[in-house]
């Protein structure tokens, strides 16, 4: 049985950074990683592959990589954990024994059983060059598409594939009330819908799609009030985590996630888990949250890659948050939606800061939008950012960061921001800072 320091299951964001870290931080370790699939695509930029504006060559994701940085690579599928010795067994009959393991699985699509799922051109997503090239030339042909789930992916792939290919009929159905997975204002989903609509998108929230219909191939999708023609339909409803592995080897989970504790190590003696696997609890309040996108991955792996040889790095929580592209505005979320605080019944305070993205606007400026959630005590818990530059990832993660350390107004009025004309908005209207200013000026 070969015998390695460091074994990795699972290869995506979370596991390739965390044979990253391992690498640089203990470089004499022995690590293999080992994935199933070797030819996979960039699981975020797949939208941008399947409506043409870049081929899949341009989107191979760089799992060899992590030979260039000294680890070997198995291309298999790990079948079996023996966590009392310290084992695993692969598909293709390799034995393997660990002194550290990290299960970096990830997620499997989450299944829509209703009657015709099986129909030719009925698809889920897989992120193999192999499937995506296909779906790229099913997209190009279809004239009616058909996408079930109105969360995050599917606006991307409605937003993309509504600009960039004409004479197609799109349809997305959402059973709730609310597109982009609820993280939006009602007033920003308006404007989101307002702007899909006028590119030829037809939304239908509060349906359920019921079945699909056509002899081989779907035909029509049935849905709780009608039906919808399609030639081509794709079920994005969610993500599950991919835990199977960790369950038969009688690792704890919660919540249908591996459970673990701040330093990623799960029930089972020398193994930490990563990724949208795990059980994730987010910063703002402890509460469990998701956590299942590529940003968190990459940061769960660096934590447990650090974290082999005993807790290093501590896991204090993921703050929510997330950018869309939509009519080509970028739409980004941070903390507490507006629908969370809602449902939580708590008394906030929206303040809403119209600024740029440059100054003065002779030079090309955008407008700028930052929404700010204040709870009664003044600490700001959530956020939103439209403009139509990449300033907004960058007022994101600011966002998250301040939401994270539990900031009040009168710490966010003495935060020193950059200012220079063509990048960053005015220093007269720093976005946050104003709402700061404004939080303390208004009566609750
Ligand atoms: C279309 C699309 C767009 C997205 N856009 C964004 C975005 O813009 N921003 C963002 O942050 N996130 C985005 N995401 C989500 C993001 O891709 C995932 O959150 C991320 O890939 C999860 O990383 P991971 O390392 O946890 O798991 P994964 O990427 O799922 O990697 C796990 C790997 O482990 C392998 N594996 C599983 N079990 C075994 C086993 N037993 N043996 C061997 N190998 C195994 C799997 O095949 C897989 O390759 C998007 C996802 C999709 C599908």
């Amino acid at each position: 049985m070969e015998r390695y320091d460091v074994v990795v299951v699972g290869g995506g964001p979370a596991g390739f950074n965390a044979v990253k870290t391992v690498r640089r931080l203990y470089p004499e370790r022995k690590i293999l990683l080992i994935n199933d699939r070797e030819d996979l695509q960039i699981p975020c930029a797949v939208p941008y592959v399947v409506s043409g504006v870049i081929s899949p060559e341009e989107n191979r994701y760089p799992l060899g990589k992590v030979k260039d940085m000294g680890a070997e690579l198995l291309i298999d599928r790990v079948v079996s954990l023996n966590v009392n010795d310290s084992s695993l067994f692969t598909a293709g009959g390799k034995a393997i024994s660990y002194e550290r393991l990290i299960l970096s699985t990830g997620w499997v699509p989450r299944r829509l059983n209703v009657p015709g799922a099986e129909l030719k051109n009925v698809y889920y997503i897989d992120v193999s060059t192999s499937a995506i090239s296909e779906i790229a030339q099913k997209v190009k042909e279809a004239k009616s598409i058909v996408l079930v789930g109105g969360g995050f992916i599917s606006v991307g792939f409605a937003d993309l594939i509504s600009r960039n290919m004409s004479g197609k009929r799109l349809t997305v159905v959402e059973a709730s009330n609310r597109i982009a997975s609820g993280a939006f204002s009602s007033k920003t989903l308006e404007e989101m819908e307002g702007a899909l609509k006028s590119q030829g998108v037809e939304i239908l929230k509060g349906e359920k799609v019921i079945g699909f219909e056509g002899s081989e191939t779907v035909e029509r999708v049935l849905l709780s009030s009608g039906k919808v023609e399609a030639d081509l339909v794709f079920i994005f409803i969610g993500f599950l985590p991919n835990t199977k592995l960790a369950v038969d080897a009688g690792i704890d989970t919660e919540k249908g996630f591996i459970k673990v504790d701040r330093y990623l190590r799960t029930s089972a003696d020398n193994i930490l888990a990563a990724g949208n696997c795990i059980y994730h609890t987010s910063a703002v309040d402890g509460e469990f949250t998701p956590g299942m996108v590529a940003s968190v991955s990459a940061r769960d792996g660096r934590i447990a890659g650090a974290n082999v040889s005993g807790p290093q790095v501590e896991d204090t929580g993921v703050v929510p948050a997330g950018v869309t592209e939509v009519g080509g505005k970028f739409y980004g979320f941070a903390g507490y939606t507006e629908e969370l605080l809602l449902r939580k019944g708590f008394s906030f305070k929206e303040i809403t800061v119209d600024s740029a993205d440059a100054y003065p606007m002779a030079l090309s400026a955008n407008p700028l939008t930052v929404k700010l959630y204040f709870l009664k005590n003044g600490r700001l818990v959530g956020g939103e950012v439209i403009g139509e530059s990449k300033i907004v990832s960058s007022m994101v993660d600011f966002l998250s960061n301040l939401i994270a350390a539990g900031k009040k107004p009168d710490e966010l009025l003495s935060l020193t921001t950059v200012a220079f004309p063509p990048i960053t908005p005015p220093p007269l209207l720093q976005p946050i800072q104003e709402g700061a200013l404004r939080f303390l000026k208004e009566e609750f």
